[in-house]
Formats: structure tokens, C-alpha cells, sequence
């Protein structure tokens, strides 16, 4: 590729409503345009990534036997109505009309399309196992588009489905996926790991994430140095930080906190500790009553443990605020378990607590010195709470640490949750039929690009790992239009670059040096050689690599050679 007729577009400046500096670098470069919220076009330069991202995935799904298709973007309704998600979706599912009035959406995911497919096709167990999956762009009318390609609108995604007659197939294909994804994740050079997951309705252990590690990631992940834990924090089992409740030592005392609403301000008001403290939260509960849900002032609520709970309306709803005036007689800052006869669920840390502080019911006021079977009935426990660093792993055999995460990958285990919805079945060796066991599996391709910015960026650009740039080497001479001697070094690497089958751009532009030279760093290519009429006269060229940043003069017989055998060890 000739830089003068290819499609470069990079600028000084990033549009102001770029917050990572992912979006910032891939503008920047001139990889995405924006065309709309959360909806982007995809340039030449950045297209040719996707590619190459694209090929390293299809490699590792042909290698595992799943099996590529296509399906369609536009789905009609009735699909959606039979799995129960036409309702459950919710906005995120873009919903329009075509001329005779019939309701279709545009394709968040695919697990009706498929099994719609599948349901009229494969009739026999004969004909299962089966994997397939489809590159294919996806549309989810997301309430925050935001981070340019990672949270979009409209986005690729490779989609794998599988189907079983039993469990254990089931489990072997997930295991390959598992193990696909890994090599995926692996030879695009991320620094990646895969956490177990919520698996929501369906219950089990049968799901798992892949994070990308970086700093401004939106997932927390969990994992611990000591052992191989890893969840992501939604799913992260909390475990108390002791085994027993100490005795209750102090009086129920109540005090005047007029302005004190939140833990903070009354603990610090008191001078105690904010883990003294509990933070009383009110939900609905399935039968329209509140529910008190407790944890410590120093702790958070997991809504995702929240939302298990059966006593709880679905999706979790706060209590409206009329509702807790009602059944608590005050503000939302003083509510409290004391004198509440609604249900009260606690964190295992709260059931743990004695002497402890909580609101009084009353405006203005709260309680000190409460205990459980004292001033109150011992109450419902559960793990109600987010994880925090320094707890103990749910093995107990290391310390929980933090970190944040991009998930680009997700494996599911959904066992028979569409079959049974859309009675895809099939006829076993007796000739009954039985339900499919199913699993899905998604990778976020374009998403990848962005994680893998946000992963390899320094303060002149993106540091591209090889498999993921644009290109693999760059040849940026130095007055190629003016110098003879220039020109023709630099076209004589650049063909044979090209005849080593080398993925090489050669800067040929009508530009200064200085400004080919930021182009290539920010552009991220690793390997850049230089060459000037100064060190020609020498006989070398200079070899640049952008990771380490390190330059050698290297003679301009060997430099074909040796940039050749890089590449091609580095390749995966
Ligand atoms: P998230 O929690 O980030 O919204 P998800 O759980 O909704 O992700 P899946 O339904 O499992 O995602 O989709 C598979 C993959 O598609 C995800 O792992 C992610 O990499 C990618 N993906 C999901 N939503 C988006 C989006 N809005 N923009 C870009 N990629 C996305
Ligand atoms: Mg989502």
C-alpha cells in the first residue's frame, strides 16, 4: 500500500465528547467516523483491523468445528414474542413496522433467529451435536451510547450458538469455546481474563466472561494473586468477614440527627466507625408491600444478588417515596428495622453486627446501641453485598483484589431455556422427542478494537499489538519526492517487503518528515524504518519499534531480513 493513495485521515485534535482515550486515538486516527449516537462508519484503515480481527476469530470457530452462516438483521416479532423478550427487552430492542403494519426489530442477538432455524431443520439426534456462529452487525438502542465503538448502538459481533441432546455435549463445546476464546484473546495480544459470570434465570455455573484489563474498563473484576478466583462483581460470592456476632454490650439509645441522613454524617457525627453503621434500603416487594434490605454503611448493595431474591418484585423497584412514608412514617435518611413488621433481609455482614447504629423511623432521628433478638427479631440473611478488596476469596484461599475490565467475550450455558420457550426438540434414539440443550457464545469484535486501544496507548498514539495494526511495518523516507536516492531505496524495500508477504505501507506522502513520523506513531504501526539521505550515505537505514521504542541504524542490505524474520515470529 502507497500512503498517497490510500485513505489516511488522521488529526492534531479529538472531537470534545470523546471521554476515553480509545475513542480520542481511534478519531484521531481516523479509523471510525461518527455519523450518529452511538453509531459510527467504519474508514478503510479501520476496517482493515476489523478484518483482521474477524480472520483471527473465524480461524479459531472453523478449528473448533462450528460451522459459519449469516442471519438476517431484521427479525420479525413473533419470534421474540414466543421466547418471552419482545416484552422483556425492553428499549434497548429497536422496534419498527413494515408496510402491512407487522412488527419487526432490528437483531440485538440471535438466539430466536437460530433457534427458529434450527427447530425446522435438525429433526434427529443423528444431526447433533451442531455449532454455528455468523459475524454480523448487531443493533441495541443502548441508554448511554458512550466510548465511541465499545458501548455502541450499531456493532459487530461474532454470535456462535450450539445445540445437544444432552448436558455433557453441551459442556464440551462450551469447553471449546472457553478454549477458542482464550486463543482468540491470546493472538490479538490482549492482556485478557476470563471470570465467572451471572447466569441470571438459568441458574449454575455455566457462564463466563472475558475482561480485558484497562483502567477506565466499565466492569469490575474480582480475582485474587494467591489463587485462580475470578468473577466479575456482579457474581463475586461475599463472604463474612467473621464467624460469629459478638455480644451485645450497649442499650438502644436514641439521638437527635436533624441534618445527619446518610452513614457518613452520623457515624461521623458520633466519631464511631462507618462499618457501625447500617444503610436501610427499600424496594417493592412481589406483593406490592416494601422490603427492607439491609447492609453496612461501609458496603454496597449488589443488585444483581438483590434482584434474586424471591421476595422482591421483578426487575428490582426502589419503593416510591409515598410507599415508605407510608409503612415507615418518615424520610428515606431515617428508615431503620427497629418497629418495622415488613420483611427485612440483611447482608451477612449485618446479621453479624451488634451494638450497631441504624435510622429510627422517625424524621430527625436515629438509633445506637441495636441488636438483633434484642431490639429486634433476628432477620433473613443473605450475601447481599459487593465484594470489597481485602475480603477473603469464597474458597478462603486467597484475598479478593480489584480491578477494572472491557468484556469483549461471553460464553453461556442456556440449557433448555429457548427450546422449552420455542419447543425446539428433536427425536432421540427411541424415537421421543426431547428437548435441545443450547449454549451461546459472543465475542464483541468491534469492541475488541477499542479495549485493545484502551490496553496500548502511549502519549504519541496507539502502540498496536502486531496482529491488531493496521499495518505491520511502515517505510517513512524522508524527502521522497525530491530525493532520487530516497525514492529509490525506499521503493526497492518497499517491494520487497511486499514480496516477503509482508502487510507494509509506504509513506510516499508530499509531507514534511516530522509530520510522516507522528502520523506512524500515532497510527501505532510497530515496526517503522526511516530512511534519509544521511545514513544512506552510510549504507543503513534506521528500524524503529514503536513498542519499545528503541532505534537501531541497521544496514540497508540486512534491514529486508531482519524485519522480515520479526514479523514473522511475532505473527500468531
Ligand atoms: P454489556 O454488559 O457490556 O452490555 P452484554 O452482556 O450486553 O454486554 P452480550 O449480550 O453478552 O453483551 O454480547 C456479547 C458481546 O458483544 C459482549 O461481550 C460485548 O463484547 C459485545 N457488546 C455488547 N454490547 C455492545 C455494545 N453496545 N457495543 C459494542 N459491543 C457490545
Ligand atoms: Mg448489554
Amino acid at each position: 500500500m502507497r500512503a498517497s493513495q490510500y485513505y489516511i485521515a488522521t488529526t492534531k485534535e479529538a472531537p470534545s465528547e470523546a471521554e476515553l482515550i480509545s475513542h480520542k486515538l481511534m478519531l484521531r486516527a481516523g479509523m471510525i467516523k461518527r455519523l450518529s449516537s452511538g453509531i459510527y462508519t467504519w474508514m478503510p484503515l479501520g476496517l482493515k483491523i476489523v478484518r483482521k480481527v474477524e480472520k483471527v476469530v473465524r480461524e479459531e470457530m472453523n478449528a473448533i468445528g462450528a460451522l459459519e452462516m449469516l442471519m438476517p438483521a431484521v427479525q420479525p416479532a413473533e419470534i421474540w414474542q414466543e421466547s418471552g423478550r419482545w416484552e422483556f427487552y425492553g428499549k434497548e430492542l429497536l422496534r419498527m413496522k413494515d408496510r402491512h403494519e407487522r412488527d419487526f426489530c432490528l437483531g440485538p442477538t440471535h438466539e430466536e433467529v437460530v433457534a427458529d432455524t434450527i427447530r425446522k431443520d435438525i429433526k434427529s439426534y443423528k444431526q447433533l451435536p451442531l455449532a454455528v456462529y455468523q459475524i454480523q452487525t448487531k443493533f441495541r438502542d443502548e441508554v448511554r451510547p458512550r466510548f465511541g465503538v465499545m458501548r455502541a448502538r450499531e456493532f459487530v459481533m461474532k454470535d456462535a450458538y450450539s445445540f445437544h441432546t444432552n448436558f455433557e455435549s453441551l459442556l464440551a463445546t462450551y469447553n471449546d469455546m472457553y478454549s477458542a476464546y482464550c486463543n482468540i484473546f491470546n493472538r490479538l495480544g490482549l492482556k485478557f481474563r476470563p471470570v465467572a459470570a451471572d447466569t441470571g434465570s438459568i441458574g449454575g455455573t455455566g457462564s463466563h466472561e472475558f475482561q480485558v484489563l484497562a483502567d477506565r474498563g466499565e466492569d469490575i473484576v474480582v480475582y485474587s494473586d494467591e489463587c485462580d478466583y475470578a468473577a466479575n462483581l456482579e457474581l463475586a460470592e461475599a463472604l463474612p468477614s467473621r464467624s460469629a456476632r459478638p455480644a451485645a454490650a450497649a442499650k438502644m439509645a436514641k439521638i437527635a440527627t436533624p441534618t445527619q441522613k446518610t452513614c457518613e454524617e452520623v457515624t461521623q457525627m458520633l466519631g464511631v466507625e462507618l462499618a457501625t453503621s447500617i444503610k436501610s434500603l427499600v424496594f417493592e416487594g412481589i406483593d406490592g408491600k416494601p422490603v427492607l434490605l439491609l447492609v453496612r454503611g461501609n458496603d454496597s448493595l449488589n443488585e444483581i444478588k438483590a434482584g434474586k431474591l424471591s421476595a422482591l418484585k421483578q426487575p428490582l423497584t426502589f419503593a416510591s417515596n409515598e410507599a415508605i412514608l407510608e409503612h415507615f412514617n418518615c424520610q428515606p435518611g431515617f428508615i431503620g428495622p427497629v418497629g418495622f413488621n415488613g420483611i427485612t433481609i440483611v447482608d451477612r455482614e449485618v446479621a453479624l453486627l451488634a451494638d450497631f447504629i441504624c435510622g429510627a423511623n422517625q424524621d430527625g432521628y436515629h438509633l445506637t446501641g441495636v441488636n438483633w433478638g434484642v431490639d429486634c427479631a433476628e432477620p433473613q440473611v443473605a450475601d447481599l453485598r459487593n465484594v470489597q478488596e481485602g475480603d477473603c476469596t469464597p474458597d478462603g484461599k486467597g484475598k479478593i483484589k480489584l480491578c477494572r475490565g472491557i468484556e469483549v467475550g461471553h460464553v453461556f450455558q442456556l440449557r433448555t431455556k429457548y427450546s422449552e420457550a420455542m419447543n425446539v426438540t428433536y427425536l432421540d434414539q427411541n424415537g421421543k422427542s426431547q428437548l435441545m440443550e443450547m449454549g451461546c457464545y459472543g465475542i464483541g469484535v468491534t469492541r475488541i478494537l477499542g479495549a485493545c486501544i484502551e490496553q496500548n496507548n502511549d502519549d504519541n498514539g496507539i502502540v498496536f499489538p502486531l496482529n491488531m495494526a493496521p499495518f505491520e511495518v511502515i517505510i517513512t523516507p524522508a524527502n521522497y519526492n525530491k530525493s532520487e536516492v530516497v525514492k529509490l531505496e525506499a521503493d526497492n524495500l518497499y517491494n520487497h517487503l511486499r514480496a516477503n508477504q509482508l502487510d507494509v505501507i509506504l509513506d510516499d506522502r508530499n509531507e514534511r518528515i516530522g509530520f510522516l513520523l507522528a502520523d506512524s506513531e500515532l497510527l501505532g504501526i510497530p515496526y517503522r524504518i526511516v530512511i534519509g539521505e544521511k545514513t544512506l550515505a552510510e549504507g543503513k537505514v534506521e528500524l524503529y519499534n514503536r513498542r519499545s521504542r528503541e532505534t537501531e541504524l541497521v544496514e540497508i542490505d540486512l534491514v529486508v531480513k531482519k524485519v522480515t524474520e520479526l514479523i514473522l515470529n511475532e505473527r500468531k
